[in-house]
């Protein structure tokens, strides 16, 4: 018997409401709730289990939070409504001692600032009240962190080179339009990029540096080292990493929208007077821009993420390749939604199913590569996000 609460009717969290419904024997009883109620009711109408309950609530606000979990007593609270609410929700979690999971760090909304210290701050708390906090239980952050993990306990005596590439080949048949929350998205691509390099964060321009790298299945794509927040926490807990990066997939559409986008003002995330009304632009722009969760429908193509890792084992140098290749059409057809909610949503599942079945369960505050990787990368591969290696493959990097 074990109860969860999701919060947030998202994208992400129209696939997780699929997927913990699917694993019956663990999530015996499931609560949906988020801002806009109607969304919860439209998601679980669409599953059609009954055990799924649905309520509003504004994740912003602690004392309805608390109110709504003593209402319901849930085991675990499943965070993926906007990362401006992690730490609302980690309160709540603490005041009623309910175990606690995300996919993305929390940020404040007036500075576009990826960090676990806010998070990591809660690490005494947690352990004290007895209750268990997993962070960045997506794909990237998640996913890529298991595999890290898997690698280092598996293939290598010493990891020293990780490279983190995500690649959406995918064709939404839209100008322009972000695969998860475009407020979130925007603010993370835009920012300057950032990487680690013989024990310190060298900082680059946006997009500065680029190349092509190649997908299996897919082909060569170009490929931008951007800042993402896993590397924060994989330098610290993998301290033998030499160089540890990030590697996003742009098309020349993409970018060219964004360049506009920002040229004109539109990402400001600081309020501007309109018509006598306090406005911010990036918050309207997501107005105007195609809901993410819509885009599933005619969503043709792939997504491919993975790391490249160099090492050493048994005294010689190494390279490891692991990836997961999504299509979006396999996943609109299971769950409603493109690829980039199902490869976010899947992984959230699995991380409650860890924790429920006791096997990441520790008081206090952990980045899923703290925790044993191998249930995790078995329980990928039986939920949808099967996963491939290559041994002394040619890396590129
Ligand atoms: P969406 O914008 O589609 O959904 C967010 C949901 O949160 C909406 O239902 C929204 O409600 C709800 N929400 C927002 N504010 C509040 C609030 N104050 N109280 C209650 N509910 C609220 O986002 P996605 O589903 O695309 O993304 C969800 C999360 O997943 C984000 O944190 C994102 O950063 C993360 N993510 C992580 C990835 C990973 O690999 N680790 C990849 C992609 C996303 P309403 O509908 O009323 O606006």
């Amino acid at each position: 018997m074990s109860k969860v609460l999701i919060i947030g009717a998202g994208g992400v969290g129209t696939v997780v409401a699929h997927k913990v419904a699917q694993v019956k024997d663990v999530f015996t009883d499931i609560m949906l709730a988020s801002r806009t109620k109607s969304k919860c009711d439209a998601i679980a109408k669409a599953i059609g289990d009954s055990r799924i309950k649905t309520a509003a609530v504004d994740a912003e606000n602690v004392p309805q939070l608390i109110e709504l979990i003593n209402s319901f007593k849930p085991d675990m609270v499943i965070n993926v409504a906007l990362p401006y609410q992690d730490l609302t929700i980690m309160d709540a979690c603490l005041a009623t001692k309910t175990s606690y999971l995300d996919t993305a760090n929390y940020e404040p909304k007036e500075e576009a600032k990826f960090e676990y210290s806010w998070q990591w701050a809660y690490q005494e708390k947690f352990k004290q009240a007895g209750i268990t906090a997993i962070l960045g239980c997506g794909f990237d952050p998640g996913v890529t962190s298991v595999f890290t993990a898997y690698a280092a306990k598996h293939h290598f005596d010493e990891i020293q080179y990780l490279d983190i590439v995500d690649c959406n080949a995918g064709d939404h048949g839209k100008a322009f339009a972000t695969n998860f929350n475009p407020e979130i998205n925007i603010r993370e691509v835009t920012q300057k990029g950032k990487y680690w390099e013989n024990g310190k964060w060298v900082e680059t321009q946006p997009h500065e540096i680029h190349k092509p790298l190649n997908y299996p299945g897919i082909g060569p794509k170009e490929s931008y080292l951007i800042y993402h927040e896993e590397l924060e926490s994989l330098v610290k807990n993998f301290p033998t990493l030499k160089r540890a990066r990030f590697w996003m997939t742009f098309g020349q559409e993409y970018l060219t929208h964004l360049r506009v986008i920002q040229n004109i003002g539109m990402a400001r995330i600081d309020p501007v007077m309109y018509n006598g009304v306090e406005i911010v632009p990036i918050q309207f722009l997501k107005a105007v821009l195609p809901n993410p969760g819509d885009l599933g429908e005619n969503y043709k193509g792939w997504t491919s993420i993975g790391c490249r890792i160099r090492g050493l084992k048994d005294g010689k140098e190494k390279t490891y390749y692991v990836y997961n290749n999504c299509s979006h059409e396999e996943a609109y057809k299971e769950t409603g939604t493109q690829g980039v909610s199902y490869t976010t949503g899947v992984p959230a599942m699995i991380g409650a199913m860890m924790y429920l079945k006791g096997l990441w369960k520790k008081p206090g505050v952990f980045n899923v590569e703290e925790f044993d990787p191998d249930p995790f990368m078995e329980a990928l591969n039986k939920h949808g996000l099967p996963w491939v290696e290559v041994h002394n493959g040619d890396l590129e990097l």
